[in-house]
């Protein structure tokens, strides 16, 4: 028998979905076993009927549901309890679902304050005050999906990585459990660590230095070499089957889009322990807070910032 699945998008930019049209042909593989019961993106399945007569938010019953993207409005929310109730296994996907992700760069602001910049402060728009008839009213901050719900499995990523996307539905269509190890993107990388940095911290554009066909497990440490890489305060698992985190693999520095390495894990204390441990001074970096907690600031990690009246500003 087919494996029911449901899916819904919340606060999201998309990039999760196209990660599953990303998979390419293992996709051939797992599409006869799934029995597709609720998708926006692809389907014609509306939560209040095909005509909007029902009254109240309803989802099939599924055995996998996966919801993308933080909760942003009361309509989330509410979406999130019937996806919740309606799915054996929940997962969340990608660092919106896991940890609010970009979206929750917004928690540095009050509801107000984004309504003030958005309907009135913005150059570009013509103020006619602020929109409360027809749309969801939004939440005080945006949520990670597992702060109002339980869910069973988390697929972090910005987006998650197809090969993980498989490895997790192929898990569950198996009917094992399925989840990421406690590793650091650091664990991960092949390049040099001499517990030290070379230079005090450079701008990010500037080129890191390697010789061409030099291998990787020669090539200097990225932040040694004086460039921001959240690899220590980032948990491990974009390199799939090949281990090499993704972006070391292009050269670049790790962004922090797996995000914290544990639940309760603070990237921030991380990070400015990882640079003072190697000689940088992390009070260089500005706007900390956001830099360091860019794709996690869901769980109260970032918060309006207070002025000195103690208001936000
Ligand atoms: S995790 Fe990244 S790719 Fe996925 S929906 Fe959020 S912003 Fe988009
Ligand atoms: S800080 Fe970055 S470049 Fe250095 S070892 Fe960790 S992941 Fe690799
Ligand atoms: S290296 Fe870091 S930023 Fe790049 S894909 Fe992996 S976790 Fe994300």
């Amino acid at each position: 028998m087919a494996t029911r699945l449901a899916q819904e998008w919340f606060t999201i930019c998309g990039g999760c979905e196209v990660t599953i049209l990303d998979v390419g042909e293992p996709l051939l593989d797992i599409l006869p076993k799934l029995e597709i019961v609720h998708m926006p993106v692809i389907m014609d399945h509306k939560i209040y009927g095909q005509t909007g007569e029902k009254t109240a938010m309803e989802i099939p019953e599924a055995d996998v549901g996966i919801i993308t993207g933080g909760i942003r409005s009361e309509e989330h929310k509410q979406l999130a309890q019937e996806m919740r109730k309606k799915c054996k296994t929940l997962v969340a996907m990608g660092s919106c679902a896991c940890y609010g992700g970009i979206p929750a760069l917004a928690n540095l602001s009050t509801v107000e304050e984004l309504y003030e910049k958005v309907y009135h402060g913005s150059v570009s728009t013509e103020s006619n005050g602020i929109p409360n008839e027809q749309v969801p009213p939004l939440t005080d901050r945006v949520y990670a999906i597992h702060e109002v719900v339980s869910v069973d499995v988390k697929l972090p990523g910005c987006p998650t990585t197809p090969e993980l996307f498989v490895n997790a539905v192929t898990a569950l269509l198996e009917g094992k459990p399925f989840a990421l190890g406690g590793k650091s993107v650091c664990d991960e990388c092949p390049f040099v660590r001499e517990k030290k940095a070379v230079s005090a911290l450079k701008r990010p554009l500037e080129p890191i230095a390697f010789t061409p066909g030099e291998p990787m497990n020669t090539v200097r440490c990225i932040m040694e070499q004086g460039f921001l890489c959240l690899g220590p305060a980032t948990k491990a698992g974009c390199g799939g089957a090949e281990g090499t985190p993704r972006c070391i693999r292009a050269y670049m520095p790790c962004r922090g889009c797996f995000g914290p390495l544990a639940e309760n894990a603070n990237p921030m204390v991380d990070m400015m322990g990882a640079l003072a441990s190697i000689g940088l001074d992390p009070k260089q970096i500005p706007d900390r807070a956001a830099t360091f907690n860019r794709f996690a600031g869901a769980q109260g990690r970032l918060r309006p910032v207070p002025t000195k009246g103690g208001k936000p500003s």
